[in-house]
């Protein structure tokens, strides 16, 4: 995530804060300085430091249930509402995600157990009191730890409940089903919150308009992932393309270029063997200050392992998503170049397929 700074590593995952967290810090800080003073202002500090610390393990409940089923996490970024770990893919069985989904509560159900433990009791009507200094640091650190739970498990992506909601539907009618009966199901909360909303909180009608994108996502992607089972790179790719030779000058890019309506070129050496990609951008960025017998291949962008013709598409989505590539070079067994795939044939293939799902448009 761009502007965030990593304070730390635990087990091969980055901690990262966001710029926004920061700002949220010194926002908290200084309202509470103005009205208590500094003894409030420090106070106000530890509150929100120890509350996001307990997020901050909430969110290490599934990375590490994640890590056990082989899915590594490359980092976790602590943000004004929460914390996001970025897991490199959610498990497929659905008793998987549903441990993974739970992980993370049962962290903030433990600490909540702890410190009621540690306090010896807790009023059930100090639940709603989480501002109210007045309580006690660590009652209201139990307090929002239950809080945590509660809002978690509401069973609408993204919260965690959703996951839960989709393993257990999973289970029985299949993932894709699930994930159209959990995203409504999780828009007709989204409405609820709302509603509510409208009558009381301001924030939660906030909070429904995001849980309503996100599970209109969720269900996309899940469209998505079904419209594409089945498919390979081949069957979806761009076989009628112009490609640049490795030793073209910059003025015959430049030609091909004007000559096509492409905007991505592979980049090939005499074998037909793809050794980079070159951009629209990356050839008017050459002009200003290059000469014009530049080779291409010294202003291309460094070749990137290019995709096997045979690959899953929906594999490679996740590849191109992950990595922030706009364009492919799809290459068959010995190496040689056969095909692109760019954002737009993508897109093209869904239409396709949701107009005709019945129909077959296989190449391989
Ligand atoms: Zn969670």
């Amino acid at each position: 995530m761009v502007w965030s700074l990593v304070i730390g590593r635990v087990a091969g995952t980055a901690i990262r804060i966001h710029i926004t967290f920061l700002i949220f810090l010194a926002w908290i800080g200084f309202s509470a300085f103005r009205q208590g003073g500094r003894a409030e202002a420090l106070e106000s500090l530890l509150f929100i430091c120890l509350l996001f610390l307990c997020v901050l393990l909430h969110e290490f409940g599934h990375i590490f249930m994640a890590r056990r089923f082989g899915i590594a996490t490359p980092d976790v970024t602590l943000l004004p509402i929460g914390g996001v770990a970025s897991l490199e893919r959610i498990p497929e069985k659905p008793s998987q995600e549903l441990a993974v989904a739970l992980a993370g509560p049962a962290v903030n159900v433990v600490i909540a157990i702890l410190l009621i433990l540690l306090l010896g009791s807790l009023a059930p009507a100090d639940i709603t009191r989480i501002e109210d200094p007045g309580l006690g640091l660590l009652a209201r650190l139990a307090s929002a730890n239950i809080f945590l739970v509660l809002f978690n498990m509401i069973p609408a992506f993204p919260m965690d409940g959703g996951r839960v909601l989709h393993a257990v539907l999973s289970m029985r009618i299949g993932p894709q089903r699930a994930m159209q009966i959990a995203a409504r199901i999780g828009q007709g909360f989204a409405f609820v919150l709302g509603f509510l909303g409208l009558f009381g909180n301001p924030l939660l009608i906030f909070i429904a308009i995001f849980v309503y994108i996100a599970a209109a996502g969720e269900a996309q992607d899940a469209e998505m992932r079904h419209a594409f089972a089945g498919l390979r790179v081949a069957d979806a790719m761009e076989t009628r393309f112009s490609t640049i030779p490795a030793h073209a000058s910059l003025e015959e890019a430049v030609d091909i270029l004007l000559a096509t309506p492409q905007h991505e070129f592979p980049v090939i050496d005499a074998f037909d063997k793809p050794v980079g990609l070159i951009m629209r951008e990356d050839i008017i960025a050459a002009l200003k200050s290059r000469e014009r017998l530049t080779r291409v291949i010294d202003v291309a962008r460094e070749p990137k392992e290019g995709l096997r013709d045979r690959m899953p598409l929906q594999q490679a989505l996740d590849d191109m998503r992950r990595n922030g590539h706009a364009a492919f070079s799809v290459i068959d067994e010995d190496g040689k170049l056969v095909g692109m795939l760019t954002p737009q044939n993508v897109a093209e293939m869904l239409m396709i397929r949701q107009a005709r799902p019945e129909w077959r448009f296989g190449r391989v």
